[in-house]
């Protein structure tokens, strides 16, 4: 459904023919305790908008995999939609939170981005769906391989104008008809692509179950399926009686055969669907297997486990691959990410540890120059919370309690907090979420020389890879078990940024690496609980009991008189980057290979 391919930042496609305005991003506004300032000035990015095709961490993943699947020379093709009015701008307007505004960009002039000449056509019970494709090569970093990346678009001449408007926005919910028809273009009518455009595929890889009507038109494929959440709603299900009257009688015959839902006879549950017709299904972190194996008995023995990672050349900075190259004994890492893992024979290494910490620096120094009208200093101990706005995600922990945060300053040092994010413009306790921080951020005015907190709008990949490389600690406090892994945390260890986190997600096979610090409540047992109890009260007060340690430690650290270079902070920068030998796509994409693609 959604691809995150960082092209704002990484293989950056270049064209000769002029690009519009609208292709390049718009200014980000940010929301902050110095609220004059936020009145006169805002971030000017002023790079190319990632293809804006995608919402946040899933996407994200989407578009690594196909670059480490292009890195390793994996013969794959893949398919997705071309949205042409995207996800959505966020804007952020005190007293109302949230304001969500389309995206308007152009696909013509959006470098990379091809127009087809093939055609597809979906023949539905009320009216056939005709579907331009265009294409976007996705590129090795040894620009020796490709992997051709499908978009479909409805916006054609042929269809209706209700029909013209279904590939407009990602995730449009105002209904199940709207809901089911961007599932039929994407399942149907990427199967039609490929057959179109004579791909000769072996294995139907199932990214998500948005994607699961796939079936419908090639019952006797192979398939793959892999679930990227334990929330339920990312799991679609819809009534049979909207299926009945869009689908024609065959398909919605076989529909029913596969894609009952367990607990409700009226309902069709994708997720099913796709665990029913899938040869492999696989969960994206260990905890996560453990999860899915829970919630969907009966198809536990098809369920294995696949941890995710990130494309190592996207999210790793400039400073960071100068440092390595500097260190030869780490070997090619560009070629072969498992050697990250090197790094631990430097660990005594007093050069190698002083380069870390100026490689750091160099990052925070970015990220102030950024920021600088928000007077941001690389010299203050900065935690940055930054992901899709969700409630289970708890983005609001940390405001809990703003007085036991300024005591924290006033004893042991100022200290900054970065956000951002977008919630979903239909989720009411994620938009309740914006507006509880933007009033505790307001409200922290007269603490501004103690700590500083800044909000900023839009979130985007560009944010995404400036903030986990540039901060000192990494926040991730999901309400176990509901993270199913999480990335942006694996980004951040590529630059040496500690995590401190709840034990969810990809974190659990990390816990015993030394990266950071695990706080908070923890999920065991067979019960998968509720997300909708977030218990912040008690996970906020362990929070600050570990911050003091913390804060503590990188005053000590980052002296007044000077960089402490043998303190237990540089160590654990280390083991950071050492585990990005695994928590990577090139590591994820082989394990793909070995245990579904080629079984
Ligand atoms: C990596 C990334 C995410 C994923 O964040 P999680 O903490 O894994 O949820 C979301 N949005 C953007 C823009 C990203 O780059």
């Amino acid at each position: 459904m959604e691809y995150g391919l960082s092209t704002n930042t990484y293989n950056v496609p270049q064209s000769d023919k002029p690009i519009s305005p609208s292709n390049f991003s718009a200014e980000h506004h940010v929301f902050s305790n110095l609220r004059a300032i936020d009145y006169y000035l805002s971030v000017n990015a002023g790079h190319m908008l990632d293809l804006p095709i995608f919402s946040g961490g899933l996407g994200v993943l989407a578009g690594d995999t196909l670059k480490s699947a292009a890195d390793r020379g994996v013969s794959l093709a893949a398919v997705g939609i071309l949205w042409n009015k995207g996800y959505f701008k966020q804007n952020f307007w005190f007293k109302d939170g949230q304001v969500p505004e389309e995206t308007n960009w152009d696909p013509c002039s959006y470098p990379g981005l091809v127009e087809l000449e093939p055609r597809v056509e979906i023949p539905l019970k009320k009216e056939t769906i005709h579907l331009k494709l265009w294409k976007f090569d996705v590129w090795s970093y040894d620009k020796k391989h490709v992997v051709p990346l499908i978009l479909l678009d409805s916006n054609v001449e042929q269809n209706s104008e209700f029909a013209r408007k279904l590939t407009d926005q990602l995730y449009r919910s105002d209904n199940a008809e709207w809901k089911i028809l961007q599932r039929v273009i994407l399942g149907i009518g990427g199967m039609k692509a490929f057959q179109k455009l004579g791909y000769p595929i072996d294995i139907y890889h199932l990214n998500e179950g948005h994607a699961a009507l796939a079936f419908l038109e090639n019952p006797k494929g192979r398939f793959a399926y892999t679930c990227h959440t334990p929330v339920a709603a990312g799991h679609d299900r819809f009534p049979k009686k909207a299926l009945q009257e869009i689908l024609q009688d065959e398909a919605f015959t076989l529909l029913k055969k596969y894609g009952q839902d367990s607990g409700h006879s009226d309902l069709i549950n994708l997720t099913e669907l796709a665990m029913t017709t899938a040869q492999h299904v696989n969960a994206v972190a260990m905890k996560h297997g453990e999860v899915t194996r829970l919630q969907f008995p009966q198809y536990k023995d098809k369920i294995q486990s696949i941890t995710n990672g990130v494309h190592t050349h996207t999210w790793i900075s400039e400073p960071v691959k100068a440092l390595l190259d500097r260190f030869q004994e780490i070997g090619d890492w560009r070629k072969s990410p498992a050697l990250l893992n090197n790094v631990l024979n430097l660990k005594d290494n007093p050069e190698f540890r002083k380069g870390l910490w100026e490689a750091h620096q160099a990052n925070k120094k970015n990220l102030c120059k950024t920021l600088k009208g928000w007077q941001i200093r690389d010299d203050v101990f900065t935690i940055a919370w930054a992901r899709r706005i969700a409630a289970y995600k708890r983005p609001s922990l940390i405001l809990q309690d703003v007085e036991r945060i300024l005591d924290l300053a006033k004893r042991i040092g100022p200290i900054q907090i970065i956000f951002a994010g977008k919630a979903h413009p239909k989720d009411d306790l994620g938009f309740t979420h914006v507006n509880e921080m933007l009033s505790t951020i307001d409200g922290l005015e007269k603490h501004r020389d103690w700590i500083r907190v800044l909000m900023l709008e839009n979130y985007d990949t560009y944010f995404g890879k400036l903030l986990s490389s540039s901060v000192d600690v990494w926040l991730n406090n999901p309400l176990p078990p509901f993270e199913a892994s999480g990335t942006s945390g694996m980004k951040a260890i590529l630059n040496g940024v500690l995590q401190l986190s709840t034990l969810d997600g990809w974190v659990v096979e990390a816990a015993d690496k030394n990266v950071g610090w695990i706080f908070g409540w923890e999920h065991h047992g067979t019960d998968i609980g509720d997300e909708r109890n977030l218990r912040l009260k008690e996970d906020a007060a362990n929070l600050y009991g570990m911050l003091e340690n913390i804060i503590t430690l990188y005053y000590d650290t980052n002296r007044e008189d000077g960089l402490n270079l043998n303190s237990d902070w540089i160590t654990k920068m280390i083991h950071a980057i050492a585990q990005g030998s695994f928590f990577n796509t090139d590591r994820m994409v082989g394990e793909y290979e070995q245990k579904i693609w080629q079984a």
